[in-house]
């Protein structure tokens, strides 16, 4: 990715795509303490806008508090130049990447005496679980992979360092021939996908797990307030494996990978093996929304 044209914004400035480097002796790179977000923009009758901008960038900020980094810029500056990456690269719809690490300057596990950075590149993106996924429905393996603890990683926060885990859960669903994994948290119940939070439709409400083990996605709350919205009564619960199994429909969710119906988990057909009625709806909506179709949620779309 690092061989092609193009404008980063790095540490305040536009640098070109070429040229956006970091030593490797970075303290982030080899203890994995780094935030970041994950945005997409859309394109809209008004112009390319940055979705609910606002509400990721204040969660890079509230991830880079956790970890008790000083982001060296004010909230505005970073949305300011999330705008100006998306412009600069002439994007017309595009994802989005702002990063935050700690400097070269010292190593140990101490991230003290480092000085924290900030990173922000775009480039367009697809379908994350591909298109078929998205109109047909994916295949999806619980994982042997066990979801982050409250009290092992705080997950509030968007944190490089978490990713291992979903690496090697979505790398076990992968070998395995799946399009993605489902983990649970230590306790046994369903928490979210490698890069997803999960939602479950049975006898027509929708189900999502509560916050305790998974990232609160900013898609999960689009979802949540458009299912209302729509009359669809939702329920933040804890939900057990065997819960998804018989439920009629189940989809993920994530700026990545948007609405994506899951249509099998662990080899057992979710209700008709496609994409469901409630899915479908929420899908068409959701993609409404983003591309400022949806009056009503103009609010959530920043124009560049
Ligand atoms: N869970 C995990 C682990 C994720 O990486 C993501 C993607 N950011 C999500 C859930 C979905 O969050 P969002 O809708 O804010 O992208």
């Amino acid at each position: 990715m690092d061989d092609r044209d193009g404008k980063i914004w790095q540490d305040g400035s536009l640098v070109d795509w070429r040229d956006a480097k970091i030593h490797v002796l970075t303290h982030s790179l080899h203890y994995g303490m780094a935030v970041f977000e994950g945005v997409r923009a859309y394109q809209t009758d008004e112009g390319t806008a940055i979705f609910r901008l606002k509400e990721h960038t204040q969660r890079l900020f509230n991830s880079a508090k956790i970890f008790q980094m000083t982001i060296p810029f004010d909230i505005d500056t970073v949305m300011r130049a999330q705008q100006q990456v998306v412009r600069e690269n002439q994007l017309e719809s595009c994802y989005l990447r702002p990063l935050v690490w700690l400097g070269s300057e010292k190593l140990g596990i101490s991230a003290k005496g480092n000085t924290v950075h900030v990173a922000i590149a775009a480039w367009p993106w697809g379908a994350y679980l591909g298109e078929e996924g998205m109109a047909k429905g994916i295949r999806v393996k619980t994982s042997s992979f066990t979801r982050h603890h409250v009290n092992v990683s705080m997950v509030r926060a968007k944190a490089s360092g978490y990713y291992i885990n979903s690496i090697l859960a979505n790398q076990e669903a992968l070998t395995d021939g799946y399009d993605e994994a489902l983990l649970l948290d230590t306790e046994g119940y369903v928490s979210e996908g490698s890069g997803e939070n999960v939602f479950i439709v049975k006898n027509g409400k929708l189900y999502t797990p509560d916050l305790a083990s998974c990232l609160d996605g900013i898609t999960r709350d689009a979802v949540l307030t458009l299912a209302r919205d729509l009359g669809i009564a939702v329920i933040e619960k804890r939900i057990t494996r065997d819960e998804v199994y018989c439920c009629d429909e189940a989809f993920f969710t994530g700026t990545a990978a948007e609405v994506t119906p899951i249509r099998e988990l662990d080899n057992r057909q979710i209700g008709d093996g496609r994409r469901g009625p409630v899915t479908a709806q929420l899908q068409a909506l959701f993609f409404d929304v983003v591309a400022g179709k949806a009056p009503q949620y103009r609010h959530w779309l920043t124009l560049v």
